[in-house]
């Protein structure tokens, strides 16, 4: 037997999520039974789509469930395998985070051939958040030639992906982000204005004035006052990729849309929301894409670690503080 612990959802938040919501529970792996693998978690992720599970709402994932091991990506290491397909010692990418360990089907998690890349990018710049940003800006937003792109929650793991693809098709890019440290990043990859949004009391203005004739896409990971101040200053024929409304996730009423949403008429705007699990035939390309603009200089990216299980509902908690410069990750090994 080995004593893995994990975090359980024990009431579901009302607001901004406190220690309270959650529970450090540990259990015992018997041994792998047919066609299992034991793994150990090395790194998990926590991403704001978490929050919505947290309800008991039916959405596009499925809540989750009180009293239970919460779910989400991580990636681990084999220990003992019942599988002929995976042996100890492989790296293996997973749906099982928010837990140290865990059996399952051979089939139910991912070989991980991590190259050149540290096996915890696959959770941030080379996995789902990163293919979010390829998808987003190129498919949804359909970027093109001389478009000038605004990003919002520009420092984050989807965020800094958006800038930096941008940038490396030669655009000219405007993020927002809240503080002085997320914003000298920013500027440091390239990014051409930065907004500091927290320090800003007119958006809408602070804007107008990074982009003067105006903007053609908007990649909105925040909604709210972002949202508008993308509308007003929107050209004509602007598309705007609706990825996340992170403003709005911890709100315990109905938020009112856009004051302006009748900009969306006059100036032509094509507005789309998506999930980017509707876009994972995309993978194998923005994989190829990435590592040659990696290879290039063209793309870096940050991480901010929390370090052991018990931190996890921090680290959660902190994507709604903004204590997060590029991707959250937990470090369990
Ligand atoms: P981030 O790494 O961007 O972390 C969240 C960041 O959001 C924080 O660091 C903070 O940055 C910002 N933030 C938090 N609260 C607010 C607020 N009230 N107003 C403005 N900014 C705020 O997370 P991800 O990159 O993982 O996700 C970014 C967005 O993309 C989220 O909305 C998420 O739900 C969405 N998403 C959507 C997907 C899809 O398939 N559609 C897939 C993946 C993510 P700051 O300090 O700058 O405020």
């Amino acid at each position: 037997m080995t004593t893995v612990r994990e975090i359980r959802l024990k009431s579901r938040p009302s607001g901004l999520p406190t220690h309270d919501n959650f529970e450090l529970a540990s259990v015992e792996l018997p041994a792998p039974g047919p066609g299992e693998v034991q793994v150990k978690n090395l790194w998990m992720t926590v991403d704001p789509y978490m929050r919505g599970r947290m309800n008991d709402v039916k959405s596009y994932a499925p809540p989750f469930q009180l009293g239970k091991v919460m779910d989400g990506g991580a990636v681990g290491q084999v220990t003992a395998s019942n599988d002929p397909s995976l042996k100890p010692g492989d790296l293996v990418q997973s749906g099982f985070g928010w837990r140290e360990g865990f059996n399952a089907p051979a089939g139910a998690v991912q070989k991980l051939n991590p190259g050149a890349l540290p096996p915890q990018a696959f959770l941030g710049a080379a996995g789902m958040p990163g293919l979010t940003a390829y998808a987003g800006l190129l498919k949804i937003a359909a970027l093109k030639d001389g478009d000038v792109v605004f990003v919002s929650g520009a420092a984050g793991a989807v965020g800094a992906m958006v800038c930096q693809i941008a940038k490396a098709k030669g655009h000219t890019v405007i993020g927002s982000a809240g503080g002085a440290e997320k914003v000298a990043w920013l500027k440091s990859v390239g990014v051409d204005r930065v907004i500091d949004y927290k320090a800003e009391s007119d958006l809408n203005a602070a804007l107008a004035a990074a982009a003067p004739d105006g903007i053609d896409v908007y990649f909105d990971n925040v909604g709210g006052a972002h949202l508008e101040a993308a509308l007003n200053n929107a050209r004509m024929f602007a598309r705007f990729a609706i990825c996340g409304m992170i403003s709005i996730y911890n709100a315990t009423r109905p938020e009112p849309g856009p004051s302006n949403l009748a900009q969306l008429i006059g100036r032509n705007i094509r507005m789309e929301g998506f999930i980017v699990s509707h876009h994972f035939s995309m993978m194998p390309q923005y994989i190829a894409d990435l590592t040659k603009w990696v290879a290039e200089g063209k793309i870096s990216w940050k991480e901010t670690v929390f370090e052991g299980i018990e931190t996890a509902p921090d680290a959660f908690i902190g994507l709604f503080k903004g204590e997060n410069l590029g991707k959250m990750l937990v470090k369990l090994g």
